[in-house]
């Protein structure tokens, strides 16, 4: 058995092999960090740490890159006049910062909730800003061999026509492009389905000295300068939210297919969006929801992490505090199952032990191999769930290889079994004292050390949620 998965370029599941035999390179576009992290772009990040988890327990070492977009990405992508703003600029203005500051800040964040949500370090974060060196060898080459050109002000274009597989990703054409661009940028383009390497700007905050003058760089040339650096000149996966495919990784492709002459990417999996009523996340409509909201209505991390990589990467999901109600519920049960495996010196043998979980550790695996079948994977798991309740006691060897097939489960889910069964250390009587201190500090507005008892409760596992009729708690 070997991993399936569905390339969006050739729009059909393959086999995958990645091209150094038993090394995966694998580049994932990361956050624009101009605002919070919300629970939508946290879908994109659980889904891919399951993939680079699921690739580790089949055997494979992952390199896995992750950039950080903190210069040059346009409100209006690819509009080369003014009235595409930088959406670092945007945030500066409205947090009265400059754009490094935040783009400190809500990189800082970012790390914050993905750690929160037990995804895994990747091998590095570039970031663009430390990158821009890169990209202008990148774009001086392109220009030499043809593929772009600067014009008269200095900005530095992607010439798409010399590029003809340009559209073979989205399915679009460049005639369709054309018939959409706006009417303004005809001018100084070549053609209007051209995209921007390099913006000359001396006014932009963030600029650098270029061959072109004082700009900044547009945002598809960073993942192309970047991946290369990283991973070299072909990846075997190459991954982003559905959004990412055109026009970013559309112009990627071009870029640097157009400087190698190599295929970039071997496999491209986009993760649909999580939606809310249907539509796409989003701050405007109030319908953004960000990690400490989750947090607020009782919801611990992990239950957030399970309930995003419960629904297979390729189908949209709609975000429902009852669908994180139904989390809550699976995830107690696994906890219920991992806690009732603990060795009892007397208890004999039980051969049912060690066939549940020969299957479990099979069904498991062959089902993530299988495009990333989550919810076949998840049904395995309640299979032994279901054996594991039949069992009555555990015997020192039976608890001990249970807990071999649990691990590799949870290498992959990242749920934290293990410490879910770990004896509690807090009694009833703990957990009643603690929430009378935070009642003493809300009423002597500390709300500060308010916070951080519920912080440090939800940590040991135990939610509070304030309702009508005072606090009320529950374990996870
Ligand atoms: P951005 O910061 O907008 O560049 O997004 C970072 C990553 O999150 C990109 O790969 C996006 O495709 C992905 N993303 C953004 N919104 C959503 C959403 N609602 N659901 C899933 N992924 C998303
Ligand atoms: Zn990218």
């Amino acid at each position: 058995m070997s991993f399936r998965f569905h390339d969006s370029l050739t729009r059909e599941v393959r086999t995958f092999e990645p091209a150094e035999p038993g090394v995966v390179r694998m580049y994932n576009c990361g956050p624009t960090v101009y605002s919070h992290v919300h629970v939508g772009n946290l879908r994109s990040n659980v889904c891919w740490d399951v993939l680079r988890r699921a690739l580790e327990l089949g055997g494979y070492r992952v390199r896995q890159i992750m950039n950080i977009t903190d210069v040059g990405h346009l409100t209006v992508d690819d509009v080369a006049d003014a009235a595409g703003e930088d959406k670092m600029e945007f945030a500066a203005r409205r947090e009265q910062l400059d754009a490094w500051g935040i783009a400190a800040k809500y990189t800082a964040y970012f790390h914050d909730v993905r750690r929160k949500l037990n995804v895994r370090d990747a091998e590095q974060y570039p970031h663009a800003t430390a990158h821009i060196p890169e990209m202008i060898a990148h774009i001086e080459e392109l220009i030499r061999s043809g593929h772009a050109y600067v014009t008269p002000v200095g900005n530095v274009y992607f010439a798409v026509s010399t590029f003809p597989a340009y559209g073979r990703l989205s399915g679009n054409t460049v005639e369709e492009l054309d018939a959409g661009a706006r009417i303004e940028v005809l001018e100084e383009k070549r053609d209007p389905a051209d995209f921007a390497l390099w913006k000359r700007d001396d006014k932009h905050q963030m600029q650098w000295d270029s061959p072109w003058g004082r700009g900044f760089p547009g945002w598809h040339i960073e993942c192309s300068a970047m991946a290369r650096k990283y991973l070299g000149d072909t990846l075997d996966i190459h991954t982003g939210g559905e959004d990412n495919a055109f026009p970013h990784h559309e112009c990627e492709i071009a870029q640097s297919e157009a400087l190698t002459g190599r295929t970039f990417a071997r496999f491209w999996l986009h993760t649909r969006f999580l939606l809310v009523d249907g539509q796409k996340m989003s701050k405007s409509k109030g319908t953004m929801y960000v990690v400490e909201d989750v947090e607020a209505r009782g919801f611990a991390p992990r239950v957030l992490r399970y309930y995003l990589l419960s629904a297979h990467y390729r189908a949209p999901m709609n975000f429902t505090w009852d669908a994180l109600t139904a989390a809550t519920e699976s995830v107690r049960g696994f906890d219920a199952m991992v806690r009732r495996v603990t060795p009892d010196a007397v208890a004999p043998n039980d051969p049912a032990v060690a066939v549940a979980c020969a299957k479990a550790d099979k069904d498991f695996l062959a089902a993530l191999e299988d495009d990333l079948n989550i919810s076949a994977a998840l049904a395995a798991v309640h299979e032994l769930r279901g054996a594991m309740n039949k069992v009555s006691a555990f015997s020192p060897a039976d608890a001990a290889r249970a807990w071999g097939t649990i691990d590799r489960i949870d290498s992959v889910l990242g749920l934290g079994l293990r410490d879910a069964a770990k004896p509690q250390d807090l009694g009833d009587a703990d957990v009643q004292r603690l929430i009378d201190e935070r009642n003493a500090a809300r009423k002597a507005r500390d709300f500060a050390r308010a916070d951080q008892i519920r912080k440090d409760l939800l940590a040991k596992g135990i939610v509070l949620e304030d309702t009508p009729q005072g606090v009320k708690w529950r374990r996870v």
